[in-house]
């Protein structure tokens, strides 16, 4: 028996394939385009016909296709299902909590051992960089799995029994890196309109960015331990600076649509009386039934 089976070998597919091949796993593959399988088709690696015949050939299965829905068009089958018992199955495609634990149930269902992850990398960091890469589900089969997980990344981490937890974390992650891109993006639109080289804004990113997530983690820290009714830059300040871009880019004829969203945000901080907090406080505005 293989020790481990890959199904799907895409981009990310292939890197995890091709990684726990070069560390000398003996393992077999799978993917609907074959030909993808070649380039690692030598050794230590069997190309299998079916996803049945991969599955059956080792105890653990890492499986990364596009979606979820893939997944399950894929496993969810009576062949597949049967071949699934007493296997561990890790899903590292990309989902949300609700993918997460439909996929677990019938996991569960076909009685294997299931872990939900995502990976927080690009796949030429597989192997070669640390990253996040983030698991939960069944905790027995973490345990089995740590030490390919590992061989990815010295971060891989178990997160608890609830599959839904890596993917909600990863859309958490996911949410700091869209709000930096739409911010440095409407950024990238006040230079242009001000005639300044994107070259200036590149030049302080750096800097900017890692002030800014210094600050950020301070006001996650004051969200679980107190001290959010205080800040050297609260909630007001921003809110004119939201009004001060927005009026810059009315001028300029520039769309407002980001500014006059932050604004909007803040904004109702300031209208529910915390213009004197720290921007952690801007939670209470996102949690459920808030005005
Ligand atoms: P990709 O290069 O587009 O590969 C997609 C894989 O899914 C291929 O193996 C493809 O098979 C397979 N597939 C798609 N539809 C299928 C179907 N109907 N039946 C059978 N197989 C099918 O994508 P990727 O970059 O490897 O990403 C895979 C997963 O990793 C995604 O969920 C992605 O969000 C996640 N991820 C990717 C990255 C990244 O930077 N690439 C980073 C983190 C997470 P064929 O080869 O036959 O088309």
């Amino acid at each position: 028996m293989a020790q481990v089976s890959f199904i799907g070998l895409g981009a990310m597919g292939f890197a995890l394939a091709d990684t726990a091949a070069k560390f000398g796993r003996e393992i077999v593959v799978w993917n609907r385009t074959s030909d993808k399988a070649l380039p690692l088709a030598v050794g230590n690696v069997t190309v299998a016909a079916t996803p049945a015949e991969a599955i059956s050939a080792s105890p653990m299965v890492v499986v990364c296709v596009s979606d979820y829905a893939t997944t399950a068009s894929l496993l969810a089958t009576p062949e597949c299902m049967a071949a699934l018992k007493g296997r561990i199955l890790i899903q590292l495609s990309s989902g949300s909590p609700t993918l997460s634990r439909s996929a677990s149930d019938w996991a569960k269902r076909a009685g294997a051992a299931y872990l939900d992850g995502e990976i927080v990398a690009y796949p030429n960091q597989i192997g070669g960089d640390e990253f996040p890469l983030l698991l939960a589900g069944d905790k027995a089969a973490y345990d089995a799995a740590e030490p390919l997980l590992k061989e990815y990344t010295p971060q891989a981490r178990y997160l608890g029994s609830d599959p839904a937890k890596s993917s909600a974390l990863n859309l958490a992650a996911l949410s700091g890196s869209l709000g930096m891109t739409i911010g440095i993006m409407n950024g990238a639109a006040l230079c242009e309109a001000a005639g300044i080289s994107l070259q200036e804004l590149v030049r302080d990113l750096p800097t900017n960015t890692a002030y800014d997530a210094q600050a950020l983690m301070g006001s996650l820290r004051k969200i679980e331990n107190g001290g959010l009714d205080s800040s050297d830059a609260p909630i007001g300040v921003w809110v004119q600076i939201a009004d001060l871009m927005i009026e810059f880019q009315q001028e300029t004829g520039y769309r407002t649509d980001v500014s006059a969203f932050a604004r909007q945000l803040f904004g109702r901080a300031v209208d529910l009386g915390l213009a004197t907090n720290d921007v952690g406080s801007l939670l209470e505005m996102l949690r459920p039934n808030r005005p």
